[in-house]
């Protein structure tokens, strides 16, 4: 199943990619008002556009640009959108993320080479512990991957550890499909439960979500809290549904690999300049071959480092580290610049932290401030000491900590019911 791009020269990969870069921008120019009316307003030649020199002319679209003309993005007749998928935007009304039948080809497409990326074939049989509906576009995308590859997949959802349970006895599935701190919650119903989870049939997981990776790639606390309980290879990935393609971690994990046919990825500095390999950058895609809503210099928001050599797996793609965080996360205390994934890493990993929320704020000196709020039943300066303690080790600094009832973390957490907890709160000012 993995296409022979994945193993070829890069100049191979930039080839083909530079060929499909002139047919998405002939598309967009024929079928996208908003890139139309952006390359007339940039007095932008798009036969100019050959090379990733070049087309750095072409400004980042941003998801507030999505978002504010979101129809504008569209670039098919209503009759042509098989499926609709949303994502969250950052002006609060979600963003419409339309998908044809070829779309929905190109996930599978994705997601199947994704799979053999994992070493997946026709033998694996997944158990899908994510949700396939709610107008989300993973869950239907590893469902149509796992079909394209001609191997087995049970739908069994998000949630409900007896039924992921009964499943597995069941059904033998060789691989899961989640959220590693979901497997963990798997772990401690099996052991409350008396099931031998280790000599089970699974063997594998694909995590979604959550890093599994600390920035210089090793298991991150997460990883290893699975890895020391339950010895099956973990994968980690990322994907967006901007992007509507994965990168995805083979058995070295040494970040996830691109697909070049899907996908065009730059690495961007603050000031938009490219940054060095290595060197932490946010993710900018161009999407090859999207019918729906075709992305050109995407601005993920997502900050990660890139690394070009070659793999010990023989492919010879760009591969991405874990995401560090959020680039308007980013947090700039006692001279350290934070993400707040690296805090929630520690934190989900200390006994008696029952939930927390991270508040930065701006102060006196208009600089970032943080405050810790955490939830625990164990108010004491054991904890305290605790957390502050992992906090120097780990991340050199220790922010104010103020211990809550856990009901209260909770209620702040969830604002509306149904959505993801919130944990993290910019009050900054500036
Ligand atoms: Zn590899």
């Amino acid at each position: 199943m993995t296409p022979s791009i994945e193993f070829s020269s890069k100049k191979e990969q930039l080839d083909n990619q530079m060929m499909k870069l002139a047919e998405l921008l002939l598309y967009l120019s024929s079928n996208s008002s908003f890139y139309r009316n952006l390359f007339k307003t940039q007095n932008i030649d798009i036969s100019k556009i050959t090379s990733l020199e070049t087309l750095q002319q072409v400004p980042f679209t941003t998801k507030d640009d999505i978002q504010s003309f979101n129809d504008d993005f569209i670039c098919v007749d209503r009759s042509k959108i098989i499926d609709y998928v949303t994502t969250s935007g950052t002006l609060g009304a979600p963003v419409i993320v339309p998908q044809t039948d070829n779309d929905l080809e190109r996930l599978a497409y994705n997601e199947a080479i994704s799979f053999a990326c994992t070493g997946g074939n026709d033998l694996e049989l997944y158990q899908l512990t994510a949700t396939i509906d709610r107008r989300f576009m993973a869950g239907m995308a590893y469902f149509l991957g796992a079909r394209k590859l001609g191997a087995g997949i049970i739908r069994v959802g998000s949630g409900i550890p007896e039924l992921q349970w009964d499943t597995i006895l069941k059904l033998h599935p060789t691989a899961l499909i989640g959220v590693p701190s979901f497997i963990l919650k798997l772990i401690d119903y099996a052991e409350q439960h008396g099931i031998d989870y280790k000599n089970s049939s699974i063997k594998k997981a694909i995590c979604i979500g959550e890093p599994l990776r600390n920035d210089d790639l090793t298991l991150n606390s997460l990883g290893k809290r699975i890895k020391e309980k339950w010895d099956i290879q973990l994968y980690s990935t990322y994907a967006s549904t901007e992007m509507g393609a994965a990168f995805t971690e083979c058995i070295h994990g040494r970040g996830g690999h691109l697909h070049p046919e899907l996908l065009i990825a730059e690495f961007v500095d603050l000031e938009g300049r490219p940054v060095a390999e290595g060197e932490p950058g946010e993710l900018v895609i161009t999407t090859l071959g999207v019918e729906g809503m075709p992305l050109l210099r995407f601005k993920t928001g997502d900050i990660c480092r890139h690394y070009t050599d070659d793999c010990a797996c023989g492919r010879t793609t760009l591969r991405v580290g874990p995401i560090l965080g959020r680039r308007q996360q980013m947090i700039k205390y006692k001279g350290t610049t934070l993400y707040p994934p690296a805090f929630y890493d520690i934190l989900d990993n200390i006994k008696g932290v029952i939930n927390y929320i991270i508040e930065v704020s701006t102060n006196d000196m208009d600089t970032d401030e943080l405050l810790i709020r955490v939830g625990t039943t164990f108010q004491d300066n054991t904890l305290e000491k605790e957390i502050k303690d992992h906090f120097r080790a780990k991340l050199r600094v220790a922010p104010s900590l103020v211990f809550d009832d856990p009901a209260i973390i909770t209620k702040l957490q969830f604002p509306e019911i149904g959505r993801k907890a919130i944990k993290f709160f910019d009050k900054r000012t500036i």
